[in-house]
């Protein structure tokens, strides 16, 4: 976990809004910043490099992909899409500009704060296991050195496909990770077809990665992608 109190860059123009976020952000012992416009975002990401960013897309001065893009040209901070518009494509355009994660207004302030957890032990993964050849997640381990995984220290028995599934989620444990990025990454295209055949290969990955667990490993995003969670 992340050791001081995080520091989050509320970005709303919606002033209630964003008093109810910087209100729970408060009261649950986070330390916060904000902004009203894009603009002021990117400044405020630039210049006190914040830990998590929740980011509302439709601000006055521009779209909120444009901050995610601008954020992107010299930082991997997480950040959190914040969007009344339910449409998929708009959640799908901001996690292909490298986004996170998504919550879609009207949130709860309970889901608010889950939000915030998954991210944080993303955040913790990428502190401490970037350097590392072994990635841990419960009783997953996937030896990217060696190119095997166990769980619960059996080895799984993977296809190529599966396995270059299973790292690619594991290497971005937390992120959601849309359809159009997967296939891009593990078939280097991304038609219709390949999102059909994803659905297959990841059922199939998903059954062995949680055969006789009551652990969840592959959240399934309808409509818009997979994550892998982070578990104790
Ligand atoms: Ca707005």
């Amino acid at each position: 976990m992340v050791n001081h109190k995080p520091l989050i860059l509320v970005v709303e123009d919606d002033t209630p809004v964003r008093n109810l976020m910087t209100v729970t952000l408060k009261t649950n012992d986070y330390k916060f910043l904000t902004a009203q416009s894009g603009n002021a975002a990117i400044m405020e990401a630039s210049s006190h490099n914040p830990d998590i960013v929740l980011l509302d897309l439709g601000l006055p001065d521009m779209d909120g992909v444009e901050v995610i893009k601008k954020i992107r040209t010299w930082s991997n901070m997480p950040i959190i899409v914040i969007s009344a518009r339910s449409e998929d494509s708009d959640k799908i355009e901001a996690l292909d500009a490298g986004a996170d994660d998504y919550l879609t207004k009207p949130f709860s302030v309970e889901e608010l704060l889950a939000r915030l957890r998954v991210i944080q032990r993303r955040l913790a993964v990428m502190q401490t296991g970037t350097q590392s050849s072994v990635f841990q997640n419960g009783k997953l381990t996937v030896d990217y050195a060696a190119g095997c995984a166990y769980i619960d220290g059996d080895e799984m028995h993977l296809t190529p496909m599966e396995y270059k599934l299973l790292c690619l989620l594991a290497q971005n444990v937390g992120k959601v990770l849309t359809h159009t990025f997967i296939t891009s990454k593990v078939w280097g295209s991304s038609m219709e077809s390949d999102v059909a055949s994803l659905r297959v290969f990841m059922a199939t990955l998903r059954k062995k990665l949680e055969a006789g667990g009551e652990m969840q490993y592959i959240q399934t995003h309808i409509g818009i992608g997979y994550r892998m969670l982070k578990v104790e």
